[in-house]
């Protein structure tokens, strides 16, 4: 991807502090319909190039999910595995030092790889302004991860989505790979409609009944013995055969790069809900899209999450979260289906046409 394009970034920040050791930096992407909203991710190789990517991914995920932010991303150079607890606070406290001068004016930090709710009260504490990030510790205002938000998205996406592909939910049959944050969430969401769960895997298998499975069993199997495949009654199969399994809809969950070209072959998914981000590349979701099943975009799907950020970032609780994500991605999806219905074509592409229309609407740096 070309680093500069008609969009942005509007706005690259190198920080480095020798004394301590912090080299960093952030991608200010679009900032037209708000600060840019973005982590911060720690890792010994971050590049720029990488964080452009991310930047520009969140300012059309913030767009389409309609809410006041552009996007951005920023990135600490540091191998959080070699440095101790001490040493990791001086390094993001010097980074927050460093990006006072656009956060919270032009970027609002958030917790990615090894950046968490500990990270973002160092950041915020030492930026001085509580607008500076979200994903903070609860008595910091912070909304925590475990109230599930990106998960309630993106089972109201999914609601959404299934009349376009033809299921009536209280028929439906579901398959969910991965059982961590999202997909735990998914399922219980599930669990007030009739659908059947009939497969859900982790990175130790798959457990598929027919019959369906039984959520309060496998949430207790899963947090007693750290595995779905422990749940008994069952056919156990190695995780990637998610892939082979005949249900209606699969929610992806877990990796990046589920799903590959030579897959596609094999799918009887009528439905495939992204909740995981870039569960596989545009081409082969196009395959999916032509052999007939509905794809429903990770960055309409799983918009849960951002929209929390939003609801913290305004001050807000956990009541008026609920509210908003199932308000936002139940409008946003409705729109995303209908236009892509309309027209005939992959809803990501409605979904991109409207996220760019929103951002180039309000754009006064963007060449048209
Ligand atoms: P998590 O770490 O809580 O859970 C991941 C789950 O995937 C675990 O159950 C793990 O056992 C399972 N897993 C690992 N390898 C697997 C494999 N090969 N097959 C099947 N399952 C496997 O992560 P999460 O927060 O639930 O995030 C899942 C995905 O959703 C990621 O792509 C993440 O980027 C995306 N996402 C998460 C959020 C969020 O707010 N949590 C927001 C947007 C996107």
């Amino acid at each position: 991807m070309e680093m500069f394009d008609e969009f942005g970034p509007e706005k690259i920040l190198e920080v480095y502090n020798p004394k301590v050791g912090m080299r960093g930096f952030v991608v200010i992407d679009n900032t037209s319909l708000g600060p840019g909203k973005g982590g911060t991710r720690m890792t010994p190789s971050v590049s720029k190039e990488e964080v452009f990517r991310l930047a520009r991914t969140m300012t059309w995920k913030n767009a389409l999910a309609d809410l006041p932010f552009g996007g951005a991303k920023s990135g600490i150079i540091a191998d959080s595995k070699k440095i101790d607890r001490e040493k990791k606070k001086t390094i993001v406290e010097a980074f927050a030092e460093g990006l006072k001068v656009v956060s919270p004016s032009q970027y609002i930090a958030a917790p990615d790889m090894n950046m968490a709710e500990e990270e973002m009260k160092w950041y915020a504490e030492k930026n001085g302004d509580m607008k500076s990030c979200t994903g903070k510790p609860k008595d910091l205002g912070g909304l925590p991860h475990e109230l599930g938000s990106t998960g309630f998205g993106v089972y109201h996406s999914l609601l959404v989505a299934a009349p376009y592909a033809g299921l009536d939910i209280d028929k439906a049959t579901v398959a969910i790979e991965g059982f961590g944050n999202v997909g735990w969430f998914v399922a219980k969401f599930l669990k007030e409609h009739k659908c059947k769960l009939v497969a859900v895997s982790d990175s130790s298998g798959v457990i598929y009944n027919k019959k369906g499975l039984d959520f309060k069993k496998l949430a207790k199997v899963k947090k007693e013995k750290g595995k779905v495949t422990a749940y008994g009654e069952g056919e156990v199969m190695p995780s990637n055969d998610i892939l082979d399994v005949d249900a209606d809809i699969l929610v992806t969950a877990a990796i990046p790069d589920l799903v590959k070209g030579s897959d596609v072959d094999r799918l009887k998914f009528k439905m495939i809900v992204e909740g995981s981000n870039i569960p596989m590349i545009e081409a082969v979701e196009r395959e999916c899209f032509k052999k007939g099943i509905l794809m429903v975009p990770d960055f309409l799907a799983n918009a849960g999450g951002v929209i929390s950020s939003y609801v913290e970032y305004t001050g807000g609780g956990e009541e008026e979260m609920f509210k908003m994500v199932e308000e936002k991605i139940k409008k946003n999806t409705e729109m995303v289906m209908k236009a892509a219905k309309e027209k005939g074509v992959l809803p990501r592409d409605a979904g991109m046409e409207i996220a760019v229309e929103r951002v180039m609407e309000k754009c006064k740096v963007c060449r048209v």
